[in-house]
């Protein structure tokens, strides 16, 4: 295995599109590494260039410690896993796994033994006799990884592999990756737009918005303490509430009254919104301690949650997680109150998080 550099990584189609924009990314030998953003971010366009697929417009490839820019896709010793699986439809499960293996003119007994690994890794065993049409969704992605698996690269790159499956068989799919990127200590680069996958899955994960890296960190750092007001408003469902406030006496509070604790650090003149994760919220009876009046403008019951929207001192759609048994019926006259780990604060005109 092999750790991956990107360099001022920089991408622009003859059109004019701009779609990667010097990123810069160092990810470790045995790292799962994963890109995340919203359609359009560049993505794809990163992935394709570290497998070869594309060729950038400038910067540089590093995999382990060998300048890539020039060499094809074959000799990058990487293998990719697309969202579409990409099987021979005339080949049965053994022979899509072995023909990579046979291509590279492996002995016999060789491909045999790896096939056999590949196939107990992947749980295959009852499949291998059967042709694409005979198997789920599922399994024929898991026979899209192991024959990513059977050829043993220094790194495997991930593109959506798990766009195309239902929620359960994700969720599944996701634990196996995990699990296997472990055992064989693999490089992996994950590809994704879908932040319970990135979370989940991801050592590290890079946040990428329009061509750029907006934050790199573990999916704890990323998750509270956002790098951005677009990291904020991307991570977390439903994401932060983004809730203006002003440095008064020492405190941080809200235009309608809410009194956060503030982070150490706070800069001084300048216009300031707090990112607060709905958790870091309660909705109160009317009068509680701390709370400031408000009204509850829906519930979302999600079975082990309920999501309240509230309006209060002037700010909409203000986001409450809370357990479900605490019901409150809309248009309730309620109290709102910070109870939560200080909040994140940012810049308005940079947008960047200050404290
Ligand atoms: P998605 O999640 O939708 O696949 P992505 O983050 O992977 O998105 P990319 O596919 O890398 O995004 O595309 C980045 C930008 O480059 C987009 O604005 C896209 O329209 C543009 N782009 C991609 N391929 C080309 C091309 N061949 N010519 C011109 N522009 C392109």
């Amino acid at each position: 295995m092999a750790g991956i550099e990107v360099t001022a990584l920089h991408k622009r189609y003859p059109d004019g599109t701009v779609a990667v924009d010097h990123v810069d990314l160092s990810i470790g030998d045995g790292e799962l590494f994963v890109m995340l953003g919203p359609s359009g971010c560049g993505k794809t366009t990163t992935l394709r260039a570290i497998a070869g697929l594309e060729r950038q417009t400038t910067g540089d490839i590093h995999i382990g410690n060998t300048l890539v820019n020039d060499l094809p896709p074959a000799d990058r010793d990487i293998a990719m896993v697309f969202q579409f699986y990409a099987l021979y439809p005339h080949l049965k499960t053994r022979d899509n796994l072995a023909f990579p293996l046979r291509a590279e003119g492996l002995p016999k007994a060789e491909v045999h033994k790896r096939v056999n690994e590949a196939a107990r890794l992947m749980q295959l065993g009852p499949l291998l006799d059967r042709r694409p049409r005979q198997l789920s969704g599922g399994e024929q992605q898991r026979v899209a990884l192991a024959r990513a698996l059977v050829r043993r690269p220094r790194a495997f790159l991930m593109d959506e592999p798990l766009t195309n499956l239902d929620a359960e068989l994700r969720a599944d799919m996701r634990t196996e990756i995990k699990h296997l990127q472990g055992e064989l200590g693999a490089t992996m680069v994950y590809v994704t737009h879908d932040q319970v996958e990135a979370m989940s899955l991801g050592h590290r994960i890079a946040i990428l918005n329009k061509g750029r890296v907006e934050q790199i960190g573990t999916p704890l750092e990323v998750y509270d303490r956002p790098a951005s007001l677009f990291c904020a408003a991307f991570i977390g469902s439903p994401p932060m509430n983004l809730i203006e406030v002003e440095v008064a006496d020492g405190t941080l509070r809200s235009k309608g009254g809410l009194v956060l604790t503030p982070p150490p650090g706070l800069p001084r003149d300048r216009s300031l919104v707090a990112g607060v994760r709905p958790e870091a919220l309660e909705v109160t009876e009317p009068g509680a301690e701390r709370s400031v009046p408000a009204r509850v403008v829906s519930a979302e019951w999600l079975g082990d949650e309920i999501i309240y929207v509230v309006d209060y001192g002037g700010q909409h759609d203000v986001r409450v997680r809370m357990p479900p048994t605490v019901r409150f019926a809309t248009d309730a006259r309620v109290g709102l109150r910070h109870t939560g780990a200080t909040p994140a604060v940012y810049d308005v005109s940079t947008e960047e998080l200050v404290a």
